[in-house]
């Protein structure tokens, strides 16, 4: 498969698979406004499309179709064990998109979901309901960029916009910060933050790997001094953020790459003025990992001989306890022990 020519397959979004109900929606609009060229193909239910038996999720991640649809039943779900609250009571994520524009070898969301294909809900109102109502009980902290990385999204889709006019509007209602919200990223994309201001209660939380793990595994992503660059550009316009370390990834020179890349990190970005960090080795659930290691038999990332403890994969506590560790002592060094948060599964 790898010697197909790269044109053998569709451009991304050629096709754009678009609920029926969902046809007139503005956003179901603005965004088939983006793709004038794409051919629309009208159906039920975007699991029609998304769900079907027998798909192969590399080939589609090739050739990308968008399908565009409403999200129903449960909206927004509690935090996931394997995932950090960052001390947050009540820690909630929301997946307004599914799928990803990148391709991370070890992304969990190959063994999550059945097709390669991205989602994109149109109904963000309800999410904002659902939100709304959460908040008359008590704070809420909340992700909004798990299941895919939202603001490389953001030229498609505008979320990211939407998601701060929201929490800026609850935080006026509510005179106080009771709505957090993370967005996740490795997007390096430095206008966003040349087209927005900081708001309260979002925090921008950018992922950074070796370029050696960036080079391997973290395919079509931006290389680790664009990502600096643009958390750079972030901080020094005031927009609160945190860099995760998160998952670290074994290499064979592992010390070495990661000690390069906090070298250029600290260079590079002023840490006095990062909000948190957070640490955590990878690590997965089993049955997603069953199906990453179907999908890339030849991936050496998934197939590596991790440690499986109560159906969550992971490093032997040995390499995990030495590779976090490492990680810790260094940014002990350029930031108090406080803010940084290492994860941890007996404290979920
Ligand atoms: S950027 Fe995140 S969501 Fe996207 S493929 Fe990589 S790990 Fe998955």
């Amino acid at each position: 498969m790898k010697s197909l020519r790269k044109d053998y397959y569709n451009p991304f979004f050629s096709h754009i698979y678009v609920e029926k109900e969902v046809l007139d929606h503005p956003r179901t609009k603005r965004i088939l406004d983006r793709f004038p060229k794409a051919e629309i193909i009208l159906i039920d239910h975007y699991k029609d499309v998304f769900c079907r038996r027998g798909q192969n999720f590399i080939l589609q991640q090739r050739a990308r179709s968008l399908i565009l649809g409403a999200k129903q039943g449960n909206l927004i779900y509690k935090g996931a064990p394997v995932c950090q609250s960052f001390g947050n009571e009540h820690f909630y994520y929301t997946s307004c998109v599914m799928n990803c524009i990148y391709d991370c070898e070890y992304c969990y969301l190959k063994g999550m979901y059945p097709s390669g294909n991205m989602v994109v809900f149109v109904n963000l109102e309800d999410l904002f309901d659902v939100v709304r109502e959460r908040l008359k009980e008590h704070a809420v902290y909340l992700c909004i960029s798990y299941d895919t990385d939202l603001l490389a999204m953001e030229h498609t889709t505008g979320y990211v916009k939407e998601w701060i006019a929201f929490a800026e509007e609850q935080r006026k209602l509510q005179d106080q910060e009771s709505l957090k919200i993370e967005i996740r990223t490795k997007s390096a994309d430095s206008s966003f933050w040349q087209r927005h201001s900081p708001s309260p209660g979002i925090i921008y939380a950018i992922t950074l790997s070796p370029q050696t793990v960036i080079d391997a595994w973290e395919h079509q992503t931006p290389s680790l001094h664009q990502r600096i660059a643009s958390a750079r550009e972030a901080i020094q316009r005031g927009f609160a953020l945190r860099l995760c370390f998160d998952p670290m990834i074994y290499c064979k020179d592992w010390e070495t790459q990661y000690g390069e890349m906090l070298r250029q990190v600290s260079a590079g970005i002023d840490m006095k003025k990062v909000e948190d960090v957070s640490v955590g080795t990878f690590r997965v659930s089993q049955d997603y990992l069953k199906k990453m290691r179907k999908n890339q038999p030849d991936s050496a990332v998934v197939q590596f001989p991790y440690i499986n403890d109560g159906g969550v994969y992971h490093y032997s506590d040995e390499l995990t306890g030495r590779m976090e560790g490492f990680l810790v002592d260094r940014l002990k060094r350029e930031i108090p022990e406080e803010k940084i948060f290492l994860w941890e599964k007996e404290s979920q």
